[in-house]
């Protein structure tokens, strides 16, 4: 196998056994960007010589034995509205072209501190606004496994990137879907953490009350070993907990006997590509097979859940986007008459369409007339929601389903039509509407030969319990990169274009 194919621990025992040194390890995937990124589009910006210096910086740390990370040394990238010291973050706006933040997210300096090698900086929708990384202001991801779709969004560079190799892991952000659908999309593992378990500071804010960062890997030890390093309390997020995080490694284990776990009818119905359900139907079998115990349960609520998620979401939207007006930072238009008509020009200018369209409605919902009607509805509804959950929670230790109704589109199919769009976000915003989290796995192929991402849901800050079934599931049915067929496709990809 070839270096970007391994996982994070592979790529440790190279590293601790002096068979690949930490600044060649750097170079070889800088090097497969430069060679790739023009068929993907992964990346905004490339840090080529940050990351050098902090290859060499980190062998030297390791060397005099004053490191001592799984991620040390491991090439990694980071979605472009998570703040990087010196760093153009971009967000994927003309409103942010040139911000470079003078400090990181608490994310990053975790994982610096952790030895990690920042690659760059990855595509996305703008402002994390969509599901297929269409609405970036600089460019289009092309989904690695056939480029004529989209990686799913919104943070679809980081999925690409891990599934083209062109980063071994990912940190990606999430609101309503943003990590586990383009997971699925490109056949990657992703989680979504309980709300609070990580820190948001230095992540640019969508809709606060929904937004976390979480890891995007090819493997679920993967993503147990990143989140493990980035979560745990901050004292610059008031939300995020003081709860001790335990050691997620020591949850994979192939082991789920008499694990409970509820599959919703809601989430196998027609709505879903038949190829999907079968994936799903697969599962259960292989779950049952391995000493769990499936059962269909019901959550009656989930044709509530996207209004529910688009009236907040956009709500704290249009309050958190108020302050991009030209004054503080980013684009400023170039002429205009007084500090209004300046306002409104960068903002008319600045903004994309999808953003403009969520800032609106986000205004209108909050207006004197509709807040009731609607925000204030939506915030009953999340409560009726949460309370669902909890019940269904009663019942069994895992809900289980598919991420989305569809595998990854073509590019261009949905980008015209924003509710056909909205609706795809109807399996993966329930955990973002109560706060829960889900792992995302890849669970098979559809007849395109195109990745099935199957979700587990679980209790509130019991990642280690998802973690546990994902590992299984990953073990019995044999993880997508451990087969060459993923890399075959990948590189019959870069031949064709
Ligand atoms: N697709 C959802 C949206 O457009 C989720 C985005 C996200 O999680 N950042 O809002």
């Amino acid at each position: 196998m070839e270096l970007h194919e391994l996982s994070i621990s592979q790529l440790g025992s190279l590293i601790k056994n002096k068979e690949v040194s930490i600044p060649k390890l750097t170079r070889y995937m800088l090097d497969r960007i430069e060679k790739l990124d023009s068929a993907y589009g992964c990346y905004i910006t490339v840090a080529e010589e940050k990351a050098m210096e902090q290859a060499a910086d980190v062998q030297a740390r390791l060397d005099g034995g004053n490191l001592d990370s799984p991620l040390a040394g491991i090439p990694m990238a980071v979605k472009d509205n998570i703040c990087t010291k010196g760093i153009l973050t971009t967000c994927a706006s003309r409103m942010l072209y040139n911000f470079i933040p003078p400090y990181d997210a608490h994310v990053v300096g975790k994982l610096y501190e952790n030895g990690a090698i920042l690659l760059g900086k990855v595509n996305m929708d703008e402002f994390a606004m969509g599901s297929s990384t269409e609405s970036s202001y600089f460019k289009k991801t092309f989904n690695p496994l056939d480029t004529e779709r989209v990686p799913g969004g919104s943070s679809g560079g980081a999925a690409a990137a891990v599934a083209s190799g062109e980063a071994i892991y990912c940190l990606g952000s999430y609101t309503g879907g943003s990590i586990r659908q383009p997971a699925a999309f490109c056949g990657c593992v992703g989680i979504k953490p309980t709300y609070g378990l990580v820190s948001r500071f230095g992540l640019v804010a969508y809709a606060s009350s929904f937004d976390q960062v979480g890891p995007l890997t090819r493997t679920v030890s993967d993503c147990a070993m990143v989140l493990g390093a980035i979560a745990g309390h901050d004292p610059m997020d008031a939300t995020s907990t003081r709860k001790r995080i335990p050691d997620y490694t020591k949850a994979l284990v192939q082991d789920v006997r008499g694990l409970r776990i509820g599959i919703p009818g809601e989430f196998v119905d027609d709505s879903v590509d038949e190829d999907i359900r079968n994936a799903v139907f697969k599962a259960i079998q292989v779950f049952s097979e391995q000493g769990a115990e499936c059962k269909e349960i019901s959550i009656p609520v989930m044709e509530y859940v996207v209004p529910t998620y688009y009236i907040i979401a956009l709500a704290e939207a249009s309050s958190n986007l108020a302050r991009y007006d030209g004054v503080k930072y980013g684009y400023r238009t170039s002429e205009y008459k007084d500090l209004i008509d300046m306002c409104k020009r960068t903002r008319s200018e600045g903004f994309g369409t999808e953003v403009k369209r969520r800032i609106l409605l986000g205004t209108y919902v909050l207006s004197s007339g509709y807040f009731d009607a609607y925000y204030k509805k939506a915030l009953k509804a999340r409560t009726i929601i949460s309370r669902e959950f909890g019940r269904a929670f009663e019942e069994c230790d895992i809900i289980m389903g598919p991420v989305a109704p569809t595998t990854a589109y073509k590019i261009g199919e949905k980008i015209n039509d924003p509710l056909k769009m909205y609706m795809e976000d109807i399996f993966t915003v329930p955990a973002n509407i109560t706060g829960l989290p889900a792992l995302a796995i890849p669970a098979g192929i559809d007849r395109n030969n195109m990745p099935i991402g199957l979700q587990l849901i679980g209790k509130r800050f019991d990642e280690s319990t998802i973690f546990r079934a994902g590992y299984t599931f990953e073990q019995t049915i044999g993880s997508n990169w451990t087969s060459s067929r993923m890399n075959n496709q990948v590189n019959n990809q870069v031949k064709n274009k």
